[in-house]
Protein backbone atom coordinates (compact mmCIF):
# COMPACT_ATOMS: atom_id res chain seq x y z
CA UNK A 1 0.00 0.00 0.00
CA UNK A 2 1.24 3.60 -0.67
CA UNK A 3 1.70 5.76 1.71
CA UNK A 4 1.80 9.67 1.87
CA UNK A 5 1.94 12.21 4.18
CA UNK A 6 2.06 16.14 4.57
CA UNK A 7 4.49 18.36 6.14
CA UNK A 8 4.50 22.39 7.23
CA UNK A 9 6.69 24.66 9.24
CA UNK A 10 7.17 27.88 9.69
CA UNK A 11 9.87 30.52 11.00
CA UNK A 12 10.71 33.80 11.83
CA UNK A 13 13.19 35.51 10.56
CA UNK A 14 15.79 37.28 12.20
CA UNK A 15 19.16 39.38 12.22
CA UNK A 16 22.62 37.14 12.94
CA UNK A 17 20.79 34.01 11.89
CA UNK A 18 22.04 31.75 8.73
CA UNK A 19 19.45 30.61 6.13
CA UNK A 20 19.44 27.63 6.23
CA UNK A 21 17.20 25.63 3.53
CA UNK A 22 17.36 22.39 2.54
CA UNK A 23 20.94 21.83 3.91
CA UNK A 24 21.77 24.85 1.35
CA UNK A 25 23.42 28.08 2.93
CA UNK A 26 21.65 30.88 0.90
CA UNK A 27 23.54 34.06 1.44
CA UNK A 28 20.91 36.89 2.91
CA UNK A 29 20.87 39.67 5.52
CA UNK A 30 18.90 37.30 7.55
CA UNK A 31 17.92 34.18 8.60
CA UNK A 32 15.79 31.96 10.40
CA UNK A 33 15.62 31.84 14.08
CA UNK A 34 14.94 28.46 16.02
CA UNK A 35 16.13 26.24 18.37
CA UNK A 36 17.85 24.11 15.70
CA UNK A 37 19.43 25.42 12.33
CA UNK A 38 15.59 26.34 11.74
CA UNK A 39 15.67 24.67 8.52
CA UNK A 40 12.11 25.46 7.91
CA UNK A 41 12.12 23.27 4.25
CA UNK A 42 14.08 19.92 5.81
CA UNK A 43 11.48 20.34 8.74
CA UNK A 44 8.58 19.87 6.34
CA UNK A 45 10.27 17.44 4.91
CA UNK A 46 10.62 15.75 7.93
CA UNK A 47 6.92 16.04 9.01
CA UNK A 48 5.80 14.56 5.35
CA UNK A 49 7.96 11.89 6.24
CA UNK A 50 7.29 11.15 9.42
CA UNK A 51 2.98 11.61 8.53
CA UNK A 52 3.10 9.25 6.08
CA UNK A 53 4.77 6.10 8.26
CA UNK A 54 2.58 6.85 10.80
CA UNK A 55 5.15 8.31 13.18
CA UNK A 56 4.20 10.88 14.77
CA UNK A 57 6.17 14.77 14.22
CA UNK A 58 9.29 16.05 14.37
CA UNK A 59 8.37 17.91 17.82
CA UNK A 60 7.89 14.28 19.52
CA UNK A 61 11.24 12.76 18.11
CA UNK A 62 13.06 16.20 18.39
CA UNK A 63 11.44 18.02 21.26
CA UNK A 64 12.80 22.16 20.97
CA UNK A 65 13.11 21.87 25.25
CA UNK A 66 15.84 19.11 25.01
CA UNK A 67 19.26 20.56 24.96
CA UNK A 68 20.80 17.95 22.37
CA UNK A 69 18.61 19.48 19.72
CA UNK A 70 19.69 23.18 20.42
CA UNK A 71 21.31 24.52 17.24
CA UNK A 72 21.17 21.34 15.71
CA UNK A 73 21.58 20.23 11.75
CA UNK A 74 18.93 19.63 10.26
CA UNK A 75 20.06 17.52 7.69
CA UNK A 76 21.08 14.89 10.43
CA UNK A 77 17.63 14.80 11.73
CA UNK A 78 16.68 13.90 7.95
CA UNK A 79 19.07 11.30 7.90
CA UNK A 80 17.68 9.75 11.16
CA UNK A 81 13.86 10.02 9.95
CA UNK A 82 14.68 8.17 6.76
CA UNK A 83 16.57 5.71 8.08
CA UNK A 84 13.06 5.52 10.96
CA UNK A 85 11.13 5.38 7.57
CA UNK A 86 13.43 1.93 6.58
CA UNK A 87 13.12 0.12 9.81
CA UNK A 88 9.10 0.93 9.14
CA UNK A 89 9.58 -1.16 5.94
CA UNK A 90 8.99 1.34 4.06
CA UNK A 91 10.64 2.88 1.33
CA UNK A 92 10.65 6.49 -0.40
CA UNK A 93 9.04 7.61 -3.49
CA UNK A 94 9.65 11.00 -4.02
CA UNK A 95 8.71 14.00 -2.09
CA UNK A 96 7.68 17.32 -3.43
CA UNK A 97 7.81 20.56 -1.44
CA UNK A 98 7.33 24.82 -1.89
CA UNK A 99 9.41 27.26 0.34
CA UNK A 100 6.97 30.35 0.35
CA UNK A 101 9.45 33.07 1.39
CA UNK A 102 9.20 36.76 0.01
CA UNK A 103 13.23 37.22 -0.52
CA UNK A 104 15.88 36.34 -1.80
CA UNK A 105 14.88 34.55 -5.00
CA UNK A 106 15.26 30.97 -4.86
CA UNK A 107 15.50 29.74 -8.41
CA UNK A 108 19.60 30.07 -8.48
CA UNK A 109 19.87 27.60 -5.65
CA UNK A 110 16.95 25.42 -6.23
CA UNK A 111 19.36 22.65 -8.01
CA UNK A 112 21.52 22.66 -5.06
CA UNK A 113 19.03 22.25 -2.51
CA UNK A 114 17.09 19.79 -4.21
CA UNK A 115 20.67 17.55 -4.75
CA UNK A 116 21.09 18.18 -0.82
CA UNK A 117 17.81 16.66 0.12
CA UNK A 118 17.36 14.03 -2.32
CA UNK A 119 21.57 13.35 -0.83
CA UNK A 120 20.01 13.45 2.39
CA UNK A 121 16.94 10.83 1.57
CA UNK A 122 19.43 8.28 0.18
CA UNK A 123 17.26 9.05 -3.55
CA UNK A 124 18.04 10.36 -7.02
CA UNK A 125 17.32 14.32 -7.53
CA UNK A 126 14.54 13.38 -9.69
CA UNK A 127 13.06 12.05 -6.91
CA UNK A 128 12.63 15.42 -5.14
CA UNK A 129 10.87 18.38 -5.98
CA UNK A 130 11.31 22.24 -4.67
CA UNK A 131 9.14 24.86 -5.46
CA UNK A 132 9.43 28.52 -4.45
CA UNK A 133 6.25 31.18 -3.95
CA UNK A 134 5.99 34.29 -2.27
CA UNK A 135 3.41 35.98 0.02
CA UNK A 136 2.89 38.84 -2.33
CA UNK A 137 3.36 41.12 -0.18
CA UNK A 138 0.71 40.10 2.23
CA UNK A 139 1.02 37.90 5.66
CA UNK A 140 3.82 37.26 7.68
CA UNK A 141 6.34 35.69 4.69
CA UNK A 142 4.80 38.89 2.49
CA UNK A 143 5.92 41.26 5.28
CA UNK A 144 9.00 39.58 5.27
CA UNK A 145 9.07 37.82 8.82
CA UNK A 146 8.95 34.68 8.29
CA UNK A 147 9.29 31.80 5.66
CA UNK A 148 7.03 28.80 5.46
CA UNK A 149 7.54 25.53 3.92
CA UNK A 150 5.19 22.35 2.73
CA UNK A 151 5.70 19.09 1.91
CA UNK A 152 4.33 15.54 0.63
CA UNK A 153 6.12 12.32 0.68
CA UNK A 154 4.86 9.16 -0.73
CA UNK A 155 6.40 6.07 0.63
CA UNK A 156 5.60 2.47 -0.62
CA UNK A 157 6.56 -0.90 1.44
CA UNK A 158 9.98 -2.30 1.17
CA UNK A 159 9.70 -5.80 -0.76
MG1 LIG B 1 10.75 23.96 12.49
Amino acid sequence: MTRTGIGYDSHRLAEGRPLILGGVLIPHELGLAGHSDADVLTHAVIDALLGAAGLGDIGHHFPDTDELWKGADSMALLVRVISMVGDARLRLVNVDSTVIIERPKLAPHREEIRARLAAGLGVEPGCVNVKASTGEGIGFVGRGEGVAALAIATLEPLV
